[in-house]
């Protein structure tokens, strides 16, 4: 899962190839290569694990960030 980096601000989940920085997107946070548990948020409504994250959209995140 190397492709991978999460954001440590909001825990979203981004493959390597599609970041043109080495920061969020969405929120400018720093991203980091040391993350665990991929969450794919689909309802993020009705979904228990994206209320404890406090997540308020659909899509990927990483349950744990270091
Ligand atoms: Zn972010």
């Amino acid at each position: 899962m190397k492709e991978y980096v999460a954001c440590r601000s909001c825990s979203r989940v981004y493959s390597r190839y599609d970041l043109t920085d080495e920061k969020c997107p969405i929120c400018g946070g720093e991203l980091t290569q040391h993350w665990k548990g991929f969450v794919y948020i689909i309802n993020h409504e009705k979904s228990l694990i994206a209320r404890k994250m406090d997540v308020h959209e659909n899509g990927r995140f990483a349950l744990r960030v270091r």
